[in-house]
């Protein structure tokens, strides 16, 4: 076992500079770690690096981030389209590319070569579970999902799942970064569809889905008892609404072509909806009009 122990990480890499890794990138900068962003399009890097300047500039204004600890923050993140190089110097690399595996396989080929042997691999994907990346990587036992929410610099929940091969040391690794980045992980013991969050939301959102389609009540009254008696921020229909339609029809196919269990199967309503370009709050209208 070449890994190191988890006080020693001090380089963390992560790779594509999208809606996730730009946050992922500022947490584990702001958590005090060397960050680097890597990303094959240096106009992604640009952008991200102007969102997080902009975002560091906002939270001082607010008085929520000393401008001191901003500036240095900002200070250990770098930017980069090399990836060979700045793998080089990782001890810990989160992999947040496009939801595609045959751009993450050749992305865990290339880190298992240029990485140091100690180094930690681990992917923010939320339907592919690490074990297809792992074997290409040279490493599987220093491989596992890390999968963060949707703002990454806001939400707390990061869950750290394992595969049948990912070691004890990986795990105790990929937790001990995502306390030090203020998260709070949760430990999966073997790769299940949607993890866990994804599955209880989709478990709440089946329900309500077959309650409106009985009949049994409007989806307005379904996601007032949601918020007013389960104390949930927002019912199951805007949750869909917000989080788009066409991802939770993406998602659902993923999973189902995963388990062929009935109960994963896509729902019509949603897929009905998605045919008619209603896919929500960004489309203008879904559930409900905007
Ligand atoms: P995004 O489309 O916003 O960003 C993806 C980035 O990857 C782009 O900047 C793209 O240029 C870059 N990229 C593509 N190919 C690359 C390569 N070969 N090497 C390096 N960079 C490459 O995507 P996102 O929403 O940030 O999602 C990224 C990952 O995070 C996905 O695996 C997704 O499942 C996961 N995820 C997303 C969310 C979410 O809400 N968006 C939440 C949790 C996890």
């Amino acid at each position: 076992m070449n890994q190191q122990r988890p006080g020693s990480i001090r380089n963390i890499l992560v790779i594509g500079a999208g809606t996730m890794g730009r946050q992922i990138a500022m947490s584990a900068a702001l958590a005090g770690y060397t960050a680097t962003l890597h990303d094959i399009s240096p106009a992604m890097l640009e952008a991200a690096e102007a969102d997080l300047s902009g975002w560091a500039a906002g939270r001082v204004a607010k008085g929520k981030l000393d401008r001191e600890d901003a500036g240095k923050a900002l200070g250990r993140l770098s930017f980069s389209t090399d990836l060979e190089t700045c793998a080089a110097g990782a001890d810990f690399a989160i992999e947040a590319a496009t939801e595609r595996l045959d751009l993450k396989l050749g992305i865990f080929e290339r880190l298992g070569r240029a990485a140091p042997a100690h180094a930690v691999l681990a992917t923010n994907s939320s339907t592919l579970g690490s074990s297809k990346v792992a074997e290409v990587s040279g490493r599987p036992e220093q491989v596992c999902n890390m999968h963060f929410f949707n703002p990454a610099l806001v939400m707390k929940c990061v869950e750290i799942v394992r595969h049948a091969k990912t070691s004890d040391a990986t795990v105790e690794t990929t937790l001990e970064v995502a306390r030090r980045l203020g998260k709070e992980p949760v430990l999966i013991h073997r790769e299940i569809p949607g993890f866990i969050a994804n599955r209880l939301m989709v478990a709440l959102q089946r329900e309500a889905l077959a309650l409106a389609e009985a009949g049994i009540a409007s989806i307005e009254d379904i996601d007032t008892t949601a918020r007013s008696a389960l104390g949930h921020p927002m019912g199951p229909f805007q949750l869909m609404d917000m989080v788009g339609l066409d991802v939770i029809d993406f998602m659902a196919r993923a999973v189902y072509a995963e388990t062929g269990d009935p109960a994963d199967a896509p729902n019509a309503a949603v897929a009905g909806l998605v045919a008619e370009r209603k896919l929500g709050r960004k489309s203008g209208a879904g559930f409900y009009e905007y």
